[in-house]
């Protein structure tokens, strides 16, 4: 591992707010904080998340123990569950004082929006004495900040963040950021990519990528599965960061999607657009999902021509013309079918390029012959030869259907790129 690697600072994090808890919001602090944190060097060494009121000291004089840095979220409204200011300085025995600055902010960003300020809203202005205001252009309640041992119980430093994502991102580039430099005395981060491989899995880098990634001093390497896709992440100094992304661009040419986090559909539509391509989609098995996933990406109604969920046989018959006989002598999940239904595509949509699916999702209606999870993809393009591949994804609805959209994608963007 590299030399960045030995982590300078033990960060905590403690997300608050009952609704992380009930799973009526997502906590995503956690992720966004990791990512930026890593960006600097740095880690968070645990995160611990706690329901308003009580447990919120609780969980801070443990995290104010074991920790150089605690970085607490939520809990600086003004509301009487909001009580992480106050636990802050009854745990570190610190006195508050209504600052009188902040009060006047407070009040201006109230009057600015022709509201009035509630008597609640004082206590926002209320700082254990010593602690830095970090200013919050986005919202009433400011951060604030304890540097290491200015209560005499530890040695810790704290910030205290606001809940509202709008809030903390702004505030923690402008004041914490900063203080973490300084206190960790990282200057540059590690460089950091990731390599977006589709078309195969995880097991794929166990033949010899992988020890060839491991034999790399001070790169650190990690992957992330899903469902026909595989994420590997590079992490050291710009020259082994460079080194182990040849090994693998070497090995998965092919597979290589993005490096910088776009999605296989994002790299479609890219692709597409520079090319002046437009594309349709025929699907049967996958409901919709490919083009659902194709105009997720802002930009798409350039390059979108149609979208056919032909899922009856009579609409594949009627809306992209596939042939009756053909059907009924080879079934609706069959290389002709899948042929016919991207020619259909192509010519109704009047698209440059169409992709078909047809399969069969389960958990019913599979055969010997055609055992459930069994797919054939089509794709036609404008002036060349249509192809039909056959694969089998046997893992279940959902992720059949993810599985497909993935491959049909995967087959626009690998005729794209030639
Ligand atoms: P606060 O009043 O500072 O506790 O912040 C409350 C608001 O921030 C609510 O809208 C929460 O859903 C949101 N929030 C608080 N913590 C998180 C978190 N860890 N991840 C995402 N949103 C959060
Ligand atoms: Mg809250």
């Amino acid at each position: 591992m590299g030399d960045w690697m030995v982590v300078p600072v033990r960060i905590e994090l403690l997300t608050t707010g009952t609704e992380l808890l009930l799973g009526t919001t997502r906590d995503t602090h956690g992720a966004w904080v990791g990512q930026r944190l890593l960006g600097l060097g740095l880690r968070i060494a645990r995160q611990v998340t706690v329901p308003d009121g009580q447990a919120v000291g609780k969980a801070m004089r443990t995290g104010l123990e074991e920790g150089e840095v605690l970085i607490v979220t939520g809990g600086l409204g003004p509301t009487s569950d909001d009580l992480t200011r106050e636990s802050l300085a009854e745990v570190l025995g610190l006195e508050m004082i209504e600052d009188k600055a902040t009060l006047r902010t407070i009040e201006e960003f109230f009057a600015s929006r022709r509201r009035v300020m509630a008597e609640a809203n004082r206590k926002q202005a209320l700082v254990p004495v010593g602690a830095d205001i970090l200013a919050n252009p986005n919202g009433t309640a400011p951060g604030l900040y304890l540097a290491p041992g200015l209560s005499g119980r530890c040695n810790c430093a704290v910030f205290l963040l606001p809940g509202p994502p709008r809030e903390l991102y702004p505030m923690f580039e402008a004041e914490v950021v900063p203080r973490l430099r300084a206190l960790s005395g990282i200057e540059e981060g590690p460089d950091c990519v990731e390599l977006k491989f589709v078309g195969i899995g995880e097991s794929d880098f166990h033949q010899g990528v992988d020890e060839q990634l491991e034999s790399i001093g001070g790169l650190e390497h990690g992957y992330c599965a899903r469902p026909g896709e595989v994420d590997l992440r590079l992490i050291g100094t710009p020259d082994v960061v460079k080194e182990g992304r040849l090994v693998a661009e070497t090995a998965f040419a092919h597979e290589l999607v993005s490096d910088d986090g776009a999605s296989l559909e994002e790299v479609v539509v890219r692709l597409l657009t520079g090319q002046g391509m437009t594309v349709a989609v025929a699907e049967s098995c996958t409901g919709g999902l490919i083009a659902s996933r194709i105009t997720d990406v802002s930009g798409s109604s350039e390059v979108f021509r149609y979208g056919f969920v032909t899922y009856a046989n009579e609409a594949k018959c009627d809306l992209i013309g596939v042939d009756r006989e053909d059907l009924l002598e080879h079934g609706a999940v069959s290389e002709p079918v899948a042929c016919q239904m991207a020619e259909g595509a192509l010519r109704v949509g009047k698209a440059d390029m169409a992709v078909a699916v047809t399969g069969i999702a389960g958990p019913t209606g599979g055969s010997e012959g055609k055992p459930v999870g069994t797919v054939f993809l089509g794709l036609a393009v404008r002036g060349g030869e249509t192809r039909v591949v056959k694969q089998f994804h046997p893992w279940g609805r959902d992720v059949f259907k993810r599985q497909v959209s993935q491959s049909a994608l995967n087959l626009v963007r690998q005729a794209l790129v030639g």
